[in-house]
């Protein structure tokens, strides 16, 4: 069952300097009965990882549960947003909440509206780090972005480049749910796609789903989280790590 680690540890052995990595959970807010598991198995191994929130998905238990593990547990995690209602406003084409099909000022609306939900959720847990829908957004996005004092975008690595000015970027390389293994899971594939990641970046994001993962899968993650956070060229951050 270990096999689909042995490409993670050659890349590791392969590159010289050491390698950052984070992991993205999206859509808190929906199926926290696979959520809440998720984030037991991070806080059981001390890994850090950061939520993406849906503002108009969290409830009143979710926020507190949230604002409990990092108070009391001391769990290491980060909150940020994932757009606004995660609804697709497009009529045609690819899914998109942030699209072409919105003018700057409507999503200024809904980007604003949300940051205020998360800001009344988890005070000054709530960071200022957009995650889009779908990965996917606009110049109009930016724009919004940098207005309302966004110090971050997070999107797929193979996206449409924006002129983001003073937002940085911290693109997810690796989706653990994506199509190139949900096609089988005996051999899992992502060794190989999570070592060609680390051989051509210094910083990897690995993107989740926590209602695509059922046990299996947890059990899968927990032995690359075991892997990674032992490992000496292996630095695991939150995105707010990579800002600073
Ligand atoms: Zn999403």
């Amino acid at each position: 069952m270990r096999q689909w680690l042995n490409p993670i540890l050659n890349g590791l052995n392969g590159v010289s300097g050491p390698v950052t990595i984070y992991f993205r959970d999206d859509d808190g807010g929906w199926a926290d009965d696979r959520l809440l598991p998720l984030l037991d198995l991070f806080d059981s191994l001390c890994v850090p990882m950061d939520l993406a929130v849906i503002p108009m998905a969290l409830t009143a238990e979710l926020a507190s549960q949230l604002r409990q593990r990092i108070e009391t547990h001391r769990q290491v995690l980060g909150l940020h947003q994932h757009g606004y209602a995660h609804f697709n406003h497009q009529s045609s084409g690819r899914r998109c909440e942030f699209g072409d099909q919105r003018l700057f000022l409507e999503q200024y609306a809904d980007i604003a509206a949300g940051r205020q939900l998360l800001n009344e959720a988890f005070g000054p847990y709530s960071e200022p780090i957009f995650t889009p829908p779908w990965n996917r957004c606009t110049q109009e996005t930016v724009a919004a972005l940098n207005e309302l004092g966004f110090r971050a975008l997070s999107r797929d690595i193979s996206a449409k480049p924006l002129a983001t000015g003073k937002l940085s970027e911290i693109p997810v390389h690796v989706d653990w749910s994506g199509k190139f293994r949900r096609a089988e899971r005996y051999p899992f594939p992502l060794g190989k796609r999570i070592a060609e990641a680390i051989q051509q970046s210094a910083q990897v994001g690995i993107m989740l789903h926590h209602q695509r993962m059922d046990g299996v899968e947890r059990q899968l993650l927990a032995a690359l989280l075991k892997v990674l956070s032992s490992h000496p060229k292996v630095n695991l951050a939150l995105m707010n790590e990579i800002l600073s």
